[in-house]
């Protein structure tokens, strides 16, 4: 008998793990373990995805996933103890908690680590000289050259499940919880192969569409990443069949998630400090007023119709598009001269889709902070970035329901006055564009 522990592959295709545990050890139990450390820092959002894809993975499991209440550290071992068995299969995690969790538990128990949630495992992507790579575009280039393993032939039936109430000692098993907080996609493993056959049948106009937000032109796959209810390498092989520029973009989007989990792998503390230290003085607004423009922002009351339309989207769906993350992003920081750990923090409680690597480094990159960082002197216009990416003004007008009687894209102007209810801009971008350039520049 031997346990096979999820955590963030939450899924029975194309894992490693389930190949694993099935050499030759006999039945199977499947563990989760409801720790509390992590739920607590989750946003509402990503609990209530969570909880609904472990409900879809203990019903591929035959009602036989031991879900547990508790630290890892005393329920795991206690779990294999009651098989008698020394080994726990799991696939690696290289985020700064659960590296630290795992070092924890494989004190007491045997952890076996096969495979990880990413194409490349971080720390694998390297310079010649062994370095990790600092900058995309290089990392990106090894990262085709290295290549990544076929999807893992596996399903439920893999192998054996143990059923737990037939095995004693075992921690008390608990009830799934539920949580409705606003993250209405579906979850679990079926609904992430749907979503993705869908994608790729409007995969080849990914590059050129990727970026308007009007069009919903991405594959909303991020919040499956996240919670493994697909694997990268499944995805990879899909569009590894396909020729032109919509595959060939989206496989880069993903070499994007394994850099930022390699970043943050090597550098820990970028989830709570800037990746470049030279950022470290400069002048930040922390005042009771910044409190005031803070929440303004989040209410997605800025008085700039593309800023405002993301913070609303973001508050309804519990996502946004990346192109609008990146706005609001820049807003908060260069406009409003707040630290983007609390945009970054906001985000986190917010987003079904939140990953620390992926979101601390975007908000890095957006501050200037990080890597590939965006020149700090390009300050995004949200005026003008509303114009190019949201040209029909559609997307404005879907979230912004006072802006809904404006036609096409003035929209993004309101050339001819503000409807009523509508918000003057809390800033003068002019202006403040000009002091955030000043605060770079005298650091
Ligand atoms: P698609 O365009 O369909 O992309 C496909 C996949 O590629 C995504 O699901 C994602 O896994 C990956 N990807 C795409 N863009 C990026 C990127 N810039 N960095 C890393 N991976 C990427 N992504 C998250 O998964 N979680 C976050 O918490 C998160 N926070 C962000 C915060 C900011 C300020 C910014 C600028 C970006 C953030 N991103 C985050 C990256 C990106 O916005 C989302 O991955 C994307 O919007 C998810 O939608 P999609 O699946 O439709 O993307």
């Amino acid at each position: 008998m031997t346990v096979v522990w999820f955590r963030r592959d939450l899924r029975t295709g194309d894992l490693p793990t389930l190949t694993a545990a099935a050499d030759g050890a006999g039945p199977v139990l499947g563990l989760f373990v409801l720790d509390e450390k992590l739920l607590k820092t989750s946003g509402g959002p990503r609990r209530d995805f969570l909880y609904r894809s472990l409900q879809a993975l203990d019903d591929q499991l035959g009602g036989r996933l031991l879900v547990v209440k508790g630290d890892p550290e005393e329920v795991v071992p206690k779990v294999a103890q009651a098989l008698d068995t020394a080994e726990v299969h799991v696939s690696a995690d290289y985020g700064p908690y659960g590296r630290d969790r795992d070092e924890r538990v494989g004190k007491h128990v045997d952890l076996v680590a096969t495979g990880s949630p990413f194409a490349i495992a971080p720390g694998r992507v390297t310079k010649n000289d062994g370095d990790p790579y600092k900058v995309f575009t290089p990392y990106f280039r090894q990262w085709m050259e290295h290549g990544w393993r076929g999807p893992a032939a596996t399903s439920a039936d893999t192998v054996e499940w143990l059923d737990p109430s037939q095995v004693s000692g075992l921690p008390r098993r608990a009830a799934i919880p539920e949580e409705k907080d606003g993250a209405t996609v579906e979850a679990g493993e079926t609904a992430a192969l749907a979503n993705w056959k869908e994608f790729l049948e409007r995969v080849s106009a990914y590059e050129d569409e990727r970026n308007r937000p009007d069009l919903d032109s991405t594959s909303r796959m991020s919040v499956y990443l996240k919670y493994g209810n697909i694997h990268p390498r499944t995805m990879l092989a899909d569009l590894g069949k396909l020729r032109g520029e919509g595959a060939a973009g989206y496989r880069k989007q993903l070499a994007w998630r394994d850099f930022y989990a390699d970043i943050l792998f090597q550098r820990p503390d970028s989830a709570r400090e800037n990746y470049d230290k030279k950022f470290d003085k400069i002048e930040l607004d922390t005042s009771e007023h910044a409190y005031e423009l803070f929440d303004i922002w989040k209410e997605g009351r800025t008085g700039f119709p593309i800023v405002d339309a993301g913070m609303r989207q973001l508050d309804s769906e519990k996502w946004m598009h990346n192109r609008v993350r990146m706005i609001v992003a820049s807003f908060l920081v260069k406009d409003l001269h707040l630290p983007w750990w609390w945009g970054a923090r906001y985000f986190m409680a917010q987003l079904v889709d939140g990953d620390l690597a992926n979101n601390q480094h975007g908000w890095q990159w957006t501050a200037g902070t990080g890597t590939d960082a965006s020149p700090y002197f390009r300050v995004f216009n949200p005026i003008t970035q509303g114009e190019k990416f949201d040209p029909t003004g559609d997307y404005v007008r879907r979230w912004v329901p006072e802006l809904r009687g404006e036609e096409g894209k003035s929209v993004h102007t309101l050339k001819f006055g503000r409807p009523k209810g509508y918000p003057e801009p809390i800033v003068d971008h002019k202006h403040e564009r000009e002091v955030a350039i000043a605060r770079f520049n005298s650091l």
